[in-house]
């Protein structure tokens, strides 16, 4: 990154890089749990939830697009291979056992709220220190927000 871009940042810049790539991490994992997700839920309604679940796979591949950005501006290394990925995550992945649309979204909430989590502690650490972070971490935690809100939304009101 340039020299003043760099200066306006009152922060350890190899610390959010590390932070960033852990979120990396996170979204790819999240990416795949939907995505498989789709394909495999079964059961009643479950067109209009592999449906709902592709939307996410490719909101989390976004922003893994917007965090890896981010990175390489800052001059950092994006996480180069998908091993990393289980030792690199907050979050983990829950792969689907049971396939039916109750368990899958289930498992898909739970990670949104861990992911929610996350980037509320990332967006603190930036906060008043990196904006430019600040704003792609905002923009992410609007989307996490809304993913939990869509998947009970769905499990509260069309399915019971
Ligand atoms: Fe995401
Ligand atoms: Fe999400
Ligand atoms: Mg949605």
């Amino acid at each position: 990154m340039g020299k003043v871009g760099k200066e306006i940042i009152g922060l350890n810049i190899d610390q959010l890089i590390e932070r960033l790539n852990k979120a990396l991490a996170d979204e790819w994992l999240a990416y795949y749990q939907y995505w498989i997700g789709a394909k495999v839920v079964s059961g009643i309604m479950s067109d209009k939830v592999a449906a709902e679940l592709e939307e996410h796979a490719l909101e989390e591949l976004k922003h893994a697009d917007m965090l890896t950005e981010r990175i390489l501006q800052l001059g950092g290394i994006p996480i180069l291979n998908p091993n990393d990925w289980k030792e690199q995550t907050n979050c983990g992945y829950s792969a689907p056992k049971d396939f039916n649309v109750r368990p899958i979204l289930k498992q898909n909430i739970e990670g949104e709220r861990c992911a929610i989590a996350i980037y509320k502690e990332l967006l603190e650490f930036v906060r008043g220190k990196d904006d430019i972070s600040f704003q792609i971490i905002l923009e992410i935690l609007k989307e996490e927000v809304k993913h939990e809100d869509d998947l009970e939304n769905i499990l509260e009101n069309d399915l019971s």
